[in-house]
């Protein structure tokens, strides 16, 4: 029998889920490498017992710290669930970071063990000379080989709702990343908003994972893991649309996780191939801002298999849902509006649009948004003057611009940071990037301010022209006085082949900052 208590205390470790469904799924392939099967339940349940085993053996205590900087591939499941067993705390580091940004995290985390990729030991081990305490396990395509082997018997460690599961640190645009403390309860909650509030998941489904592990794709894996569905890694160990078709198609029920860049490069490779791709059940995409063009766009291609989310690392995926239905339900007179929003408040979360000292603003009024509710940290790792900022009166600040309708639709401006005001006026580049995208040669753009020495700040726009297209100053100014005011529109255009974009796929508006400073 699984416990939920012990002592009389509720307890709640994530990895008992992989035990319930190993029970009653044993036999049902878990783990896909490409189109080939690696594990069944039963079979990932027991490597999962073995390594947690292995890791008490070598001296893991509860609460350690256990950095992942790899690559995706089906032995991060099992190092995930393997952590959470035997009592310890996920770092996961996106494989991409250098290894410089990844030895800030492990020391900062003092993390006790990290599983890096082969490829990326050595770089590392030459930045991570002082830090003794620190052992490094490289992980290959073959994936590693605890030295425990047979059956093992070891309930999951005892963990309560609020003991940390996971430790994600911020993509920090600025300065150093913060780690996000993230519980086992936190996790769990989020796991039910997404049940309730964003789709369903069947045991003939399959996830897979495109987006990096190390963030919200990493966090979904849970659901998938609840549900007895399968998990399939491609193996180009990245996101490939045309390998992801090939994949939704073989398995013929696929979930995943995509930012708005991703789903903007299914769209675009699917429109080349002479039939629609089929398979793909539903398509979360978020982490970033959703163009209302190119939303519509990959509707018209795929069909109404798409939800957004908002979340941030505070508040993991968990802060507000746009349904399917709001998505691709054309005949409701507010579809437009609400495609350009993120949707209501997820079920587990309050949110309210408020001014600085986190009072209420009146609806229709742009405020910060701001959340409270089970899925919401506790705080930043060892950094209280952080959590100081980020938390006013009980609400997580989020730093987003938005506002609220009344039927509870929240629709993002910008990070407070990013707002321009020109000539006393507040102008969101969203706004701005909205109306330069439905220009049918426009391929990406991003808007940013520069100071201005009578206006305050001047708007400035980046613009990328889709293949074989050349955009001029007068085209897109024309373009800009026909759907904007005429306060908002760039004062400079400036073309490039492509935007500065982080591992995540957001577009890096510091970049742009820096490159107008220099120029
Ligand atoms: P991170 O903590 O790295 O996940 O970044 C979170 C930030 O990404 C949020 O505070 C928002 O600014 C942005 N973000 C997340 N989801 C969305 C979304 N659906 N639409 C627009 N921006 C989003």
């Amino acid at each position: 029998m699984l416990k939920l208590f012990d002592d009389g205390v509720f307890v709640l470790n994530l990895a008992i889920w992989l035990q319930a469904t190993s029970q009653v799924s044993g036999q049902k392939t878990a783990l896909y490498f490409g189109k080939d099967a690696d594990q069944t339940y039963a079979d990932l349940a027991g490597s999962v017992a073995r390594l947690a085993a292995w890791f008490i053996q070598i001296g893991l205590k509860h609460g350690d710290r256990v950095a992942i900087f790899m690559k995706n591939r089906p032995e991060y499941l099992r190092l995930l669930f393997g952590i959470w067993h035997a009592g310890g705390v996920v770092v996961p580091v996106n494989e991409k970071l250098h290894p410089k940004e990844a030895a800030w995290i492990f020391r900062d985390a003092a993390v006790s063990f990290a599983f890096v990729e082969t490829a990326l030991e050595e770089a590392l081990k030459a930045v991570i000379e002082k830090c003794t305490s620190l052992t490094l396990i490289p992980v290959s395509d073959m994936g590693f080989t605890p030295t425990l082997t047979g059956d093992v018997v070891l309930p999951a460690a005892s963990r309560q709702p609020d003991d940390l599961a996971w430790l994600f640190y911020t993509s920090g645009t600025t300065g150093h990343p913060k780690g996000v403390l993230i519980t086992h309860g936190m996790l769990s909650a989020m796991t039910l908003c997404y049940l309730i509030d964003v789709d369903d998941v069947f045991s003939q489904d399959v996830a897979i994972y495109a987006a990096p592990m190390s963030h919200g794709a990493g966090l979904y894996s849970l659901i998938h893991v609840l549900k007895g569905a399968g998990h399939v890694y491609p193996r180009s160990g990245g996101f490939d649309p045309l390998e992801i078709f090939d994949l939704a198609e073989y398995f013929g029920s696929a979930h995943m996780f995509a930012a708005p860049t991703m789903v903007k490069r299914l769209s675009t490779a699917a429109k080349l191939l002479s039939h629609t791709p089929t398979g793909l059940r539903t398509i979360v995409y978020g982490g970033g801002p959703m163009y209302v063009v190119d939303i519509i766009d990959a509707v018209e291609v795929f069909g109404d298999i798409f939800v957004q989310i908002y979340g941030q690392g505070e508040c993991p995926m968990a802060i507000s849902v746009l349904s399917r239905r709001d998505v691709s339900d054309r005949s409701h007179p507010l579809w437009r509006e609400r495609l350009a929003s993120v949707g209501r408040p997820q079920s587990f979360v309050e949110v309210q649009i408020g001014d600085k000292t986190a009072n209420p603003l009146a609806i229709s009024q742009i405020g910060e948004v701001q959340v409270r509710g089970q899925p919401v940290m506790s705080g930043y790792w060892n950094n209280p003057q952080a959590n100081e900022k980020v938390f006013i009166n009980g609400w997580l600040m989020t730093g987003d611009m938005g506002v609220m309708d009344e039927s509870g639709y929240i629709t993002l401006k910008d990070r407070s940071k990013d707002m321009i005001i020109s000539g006393g006026s507040n102008i969101y580049p969203r706004e701005v990037e909205e109306a330069l995208l439905t220009h049918s040669d426009v391929a990406e753009v991003a808007v940013i301010g520069r100071a201005h020495p009578d206006w305050g700040e001047e708007v400035v726009a980046f613009v990328v022209a889709k293949a074989g297209y050349v955009l001029s100053d007068e085209i897109l100014d024309g373009h800009c006085l026909d759907h904007l005011a005429r306060f908002k529109r760039p004062k400079k255009y400036i073309t490039l082949a492509e935007l500065p974009k982080n591992n995540y796929g957001k577009v890096l508006k510091t970049e742009l900052r820096k490159w107008l400073k220099s120029e």
